[in-house]
């Protein structure tokens, strides 16, 4: 099998003669919860793309929404001018997010919306008079993308190593998973949610006046699949409110049904100030992302702002492009006529059945779920970190099932059409496979 040092798959930037060191893996064609791989073999898509095709692939209206939006209007500039389409789908999206987050900056990306909400957060404190609050707060293990801003926040120390520098004045919250009490744990673990408290430690040292927001995804994805102690989002939110410090939700992931519920504010039931999106939010079809934000901090900075003084500070040549926005408004819909997220909930329990199942094989030294999302830890090879998770990967990419792997932590997160069958047969997949490894 081969080892992380034979990693050949993170082929970016792509080169024209750069040559695979391995057997390739193209994928040619996609439809449905199937991808098709360059010699002609159907692939189980275990993973929504990369957790982005909720609606699954090459949805009839989504596809049809993108031609039709290609030739009756390509490309519109968002500055001083619009486009009937950005208004629709901001009107829309401002509907199926909860509370007051009724506002919707467009961005291209999760990294783009990371980087645009934590600006946000600090023009909001410096509209009110509060331009001391600039310090930010990320989690140990938090992926924010790979952005300026979301590197720097983010706490996944392969992402960071390479720069000598990153933003200063930004602190992280402990990682709360803990092997001894969280291991196996069905849904939400019942132990961590005092590590929230943290957050009086930090505003001790530094003073609730110097920081502006705290970031966090509701649900930790890319460094492993990892769920919140029931409770803890709440604790942070209540900590928040009290030292008048902006909550963030990194909903790149959670975002548009993942969770079986619209967002995981509905999830939660916890309303942050500001939410990040993109992925799902046109099922990965078109580049987007949208940053949500609450009425009051629309308030502060875009209407008692001087004329002009967002455009100083945000808007991309691309934001809402009409692709995007065709793409997303098509989504939504399909997201809403078939019923999808509702679908994901009731999936959840046969899901969580499936991936618990695992439990006694060898390696395996952790399940995890939420949704439709599961986590399957196996025990890394003394030594060789990474390198029985990359096997499970390239082994079950030849038995026909995308996976994605961290480490040794096996994600899946299916397109939100899974039927039934197919869960079963990406956990048989699995086992064989997870049976054999060395
Ligand atoms: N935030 C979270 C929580 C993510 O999972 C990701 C991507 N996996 C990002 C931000 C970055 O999104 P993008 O890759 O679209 O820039």
């Amino acid at each position: 099998d081969a080892t992380p040092n034979d990693l050949e798959p993170f082929w970016m930037p792509f080169s024209a003669n750069r040559q695979f060191k391995a057997s390739p893996r193209l994928l040619v064609a996609a439809q449905g919860m199937y991808y098709t791989s360059h010699d002609n073999r159907r692939i189980l898509d275990g993973t929504a793309g990369l957790w982005c095709c909720n609606a699954g692939h090459g949805h009839p209206k989504i596809v049809e929404a993108i031609q039709t939006q290609a030739a009756q209007l390509d490309y519109a500039p968002t500055f001083q001018m619009g486009h009937p389409k950005a208004f629709e789908l901001a009107g829309r999206l401002a509907n199926t997010m909860a509370g007051d987050l009724n506002h919707v900056f467009f961005t291209n990306s999760g990294s783009e919306s990371v980087d645009t909400a934590l600006k946000i957060a600090l023009a909001y404190h410096r509209a009110r008079g509060e331009g001391t609050r600039t310090r930010l707060i990320g989690r140990e293990k938090g992926y924010h993308g790979v952005g300026f801003g979301g590197i720097s926040v983010g706490g996944l120390g392969n992402n960071r190593k390479q720069f000598g520098g990153l933003l200063t004045g930004v602190d992280h919250l402990p990682h709360f998973h803990n092997p001894e009490h969280n291991a196996f744990s069905r849904g939400l673990p019942e132990w961590g949610a005092h590590l929230a408290d943290d957050l009086e430690k930090l505003v001790a040292l530094h003073d609730a006046s110097t920081i502006a927001a705290v970031i966090v995804e509701p649900m930790v994805g890319s460094a492993g699949v990892i769920m919140p102690p029931k409770g803890y989002l709440e604790r942070l939110r209540t900590l928040c409110t009290k030292h008048g410090i902006l909550l963030i939700f990194d909903e790149v992931i959670t975002g548009f049904g993942r969770l079986g519920a619209p967002f995981a504010v509905d999830f939660f039931a916890v309303e942050p100030d500001l939410v990040t999106t993109a992925k799902g939010l046109n099922s990965g079809a078109v580049p987007m992302g949208a940053v949500f934000a609450q009425d009051k901090i629309y308030d502060a900075i875009v209407n008692a702002a001087p004329p002009g003084a967002i455009e100083l500070f945000h808007g991309y040549t691309y934001s809402a492009h009409p692709l995007a926005c065709a793409a997303a408004l098509a989504a939504l819909d399909v997201y809403q006529g078939e019923g999808l997220f509702q679908r994901a909930a009731e999936l959840a329990p046969y899901w969580e059945d499936a991936v618990h199942a695992l439990k006694g094989l060898p390696h395996v030294i952790d399940l995890r779920n939420l949704g439709l999302v599961a986590g399957i830890e196996l025990a890394a090879i003394d030594g060789n970190p990474g390198a029985r998770g990359y096997s499970a990967f390239v082994r079950a990419y030849e038995a026909g099932l995308l996976v994605r792997v961290t480490g040794d932590i096996i994600a899946l997160s299916p397109p939100l059409i899974v039927e039934k069958d197919q869960i079963d047969t990406m956990f048989a997949i699995l086992a064989d496979i997870i049976r054999t490894l060395d």
